[in-house]
C-alpha cells in the first residue's frame, strides 16, 4: 500500500503570524525596527528585469560581503534561505553516523523535527534545574552536537570556555553552534574557528538585522565543511537564494552603524524590561538574546498568555514539560513594551 510508505513527520509548529497588523507582536523574536534605510533604497532601485533570470547559484556577492565582514575567505562561508535552511542542510550533510547526535532537551524545537525527518538518531541531555547546559553531558560518544548560543527559548548564553571544552572533548564530531541571537550579547564561537576544524557557526539575518521576511542565513566554517555543504546543496536545491535577498542582504551587512545602533536599542530595552518584569513579580532568566523567558510567582503562564492575546498582545507559550509555566517575550519597541507592562500591572495584581 502506497499509504504505508508515506514519510511520517511531526512538523515544527511556528509562532502565530496574526493577519491583524494592529496587534503587539512579541511572539516570534522578530526585530521591531525596520532594516537599514539602505535596504529600502535598494528596494527602490532594484532592477526588476533581473527577476526573469535565475539568481547566482553561488550567491557570490553576498558571500563575499559576509566573508569580508567577518575577515574570512569566501570559501569559508555558506549562505542559505534563512538559518533554518542552513541548519537543515548541515544535518543532512554532517549527521550521517549511527551514533546519536546530541542537543539539549529544551532548545530550538526544529532540531528534533529535522533529526526525525532525516532519520538521524538523537539524544537530548537535560538542562539543569536553572536551565543551564551541562557540558559533561556532551563528553560521551556521539554523531555530532548542536546547540544555540544563546539558547532558545531559555535566553541563556554559555561562555567561550564552555564551548571550547565541548570542542576539545569532541574532536571526532562536528559541533554546530547556532548563533541566531549572538549579536544581542553572547560571545561568538567565531573566535574559535582557527583552532577547531570540527566547528561550524551558523548565523541569521532574521533577528539582529531585521530581515526575517527575506530569509537569509549563513554558516562559517573551514573550506572542507563549506564545500561539503555546497555539494549537498547543489545536489538537490540549487538557486534557492532569490535575487532580492542577495541584493538586500548585502546592503544590510554594509551598514554596520545602523546594525549596531538597532542592536544597542534592543539590548537597552531588554535590560530595562528585566527590571520591570521583576517589579511585577516575575522571575526573569538572565537573557543575552532579543527575548526574555519569564515566569510569574503566582499567576500561571498559560493564563497570562491567553489574557494578553485577548488584549492584542502576542507572546509565546510552550505547552511542554518543565517550561509550561514560562512565557517567551520578544523585546519590542519601548512603546510596545510599555503597553505590555501597563496591561500586566493591572492583570497580575488583580488576577
Ligand atoms: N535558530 C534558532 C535558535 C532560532 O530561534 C531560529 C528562529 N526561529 C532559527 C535558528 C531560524 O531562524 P531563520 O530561519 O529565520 O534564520
Amino acid at each position: 500500500m502506497w499509504k504505508d510508505y508515506i514519510r511520517k513527520v511531526v512538523p515544527y509548529t511556528p509562532g502565530e503570524q496574526p493577519k491583524n497588523r494592529k496587534v503587539i507582536k512579541l511572539n516570534t523574536n522578530e526585530n521591531p525596527y525596520p532594516p537599514t534605510p539602505k535596504v529600502a533604497k535598494a528596494l527602490e532601485d532594484f532592477n526588476k528585469d533581473c527577476l526573469r533570470l535565475y539568481p547566482d547559484p553561488t550567491a557570490s556577492a553576498l558571500t563575499k560581503t559576509l566573508a569580508d565582514y567577518h575577515g574570512v575567505d569566501e570559501d569559508e562561508v555558506f549562505v542559505g534561505v534563512g538559518s533554518d535552511d542552513v541548519i537543515a542542510m548541515a544535518f543532512l550533510t554532517f549527521f550521517n553516523s549511527d551514533k546519536p547526535i546530541l542537543f539539549p532537551d529544551i532548545t530550538y524545537s526544529f532540531y528534533s523535527v529535522w533529526a526525525d525527518l532525516y532519520r538521524i538518531p538523537y539524544e537530548r541531555p537535560a538542562l539543569d534545574k536553572d536551565f543551564k547546559l551541562v557540558k559533561e553531558d556532551y563528553y560521551k560518544e556521539n554523531g555530532g552536537i548542536i546547540f544555540p548560543n544563546p539558547n532558545a527559548p531559555t535566553s541563556l548564553a554559555v561562555s567561550l570556555d564552555f564551548i571550547e571544552d565541548i570542542l576539545k572533548h569532541n574532536q571526532d564530531s562536528l559541533v554546530i553552534v547556532d548563533e541566531a541571537y549572538i549579536d544581542f550579547g553572547g560571545d561568538s564561537a567565531l573566535a574559535l574557528l582557527n583552532k577547531y576544524e570540527n566547528l561550524l557557526v551558523i548565523r541569521t539575518f532574521s533577528k539582529s538585522r531585521s530581515m526575517a521576511g527575506m530569509r537569509i542565513g549563513y554558516a562559517i566554517g573551514n573550506k572542507f565543511l563549506i564545500k561539503a555543504l555546497n555539494d549537498v546543496k547543489y545536489s538537490y536545491n540549487s538557486y534557492t537564494m532569490n535575487q532580492t535577498s542577495l541584493v538586500f542582504g548585502k546592503e544590510s551587512v554594509l551598514d554596520d552603524n545602523y546594525f549596531k545602533e538597532t542592536v544597542d536599542k534592543i539590548v537597552a530595552t531588554r535590560e530595562h524590561a528585566k527590571k520591570r518584569f521583576e517589579e511585577l513579580g516575575f522571575t526573569c532568566l538572565d537573557s543575552k538574546a532579543n527575548f526574555l523567558f519569564v515566569t510569574h510567582k503566582c499567576v500561571p503562564a498559560k493564563q497570562i498568555f491567553t489574557q494578553l492575546k485577548e488584549n492584542g498582545i502576542f507572546v509565546r507559550y510552550f505547552d511542554s514539560p518543565r517550561i509550561d509555566n514560562y512565557l517567551r517575550v520578544t523585546i519590542g519597541t519601548d512603546e510596545e513594551m510599555e503597553a505590555l507592562y501597563k496591561f500586566l500591572e493591572r492583570y497580575v495584581v488583580n488576577a
